[in-house]
């Protein structure tokens, strides 16, 4: 994917925009063991994150960084999927480690 395509969107064909929630066969929801679990972007303090969630509870299965496949957010920067500068590590290291900071660790190995 040329990273043309994070710029260029056709117009909507369709009289509404609709965000689709792809469906998830291979989980199950922890909390009520509901099997119709979904992923798709949301907004969150964090920034633009991938939800995986349980539709039938609304739990949070888990929340993921949007890969350059997700196209989340629109207009994704092209250095969004850059490492941080080494000033700009060493300020997240000062700063102590945060849910955000833990949960980019993870999802970055
Ligand atoms: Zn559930």
């Amino acid at each position: 994917m040329s990273w043309v395509n994070r710029y260029v969107y056709e117009r909507p064909t369709t009289p509404q925009v609709h965000q689709e929630r792809v469906p998830m066969p291979d989980e199950t929801c922890a909390g009520c063991a509901g099997t119709d679990v979904r992923r798709y972007p949301v907004a969150t303090h964090m920034g633009p994150r991938m939800v995986v969630k349980c539709q039938d509870c609304m739990q949070v299965v888990r929340i993921e960084r949007p890969g350059p496949a997700d196209a989340w957010p629109p207009f994704r920067p092209v250095t969004m999927d850059w490492d941080a500068s080494p000033a700009e590590s060493v300020t997240r290291f000062l700063l102590g480690a945060s849910a955000d900071s833990t949960e980019e660790a993870s999802s970055d190995e």
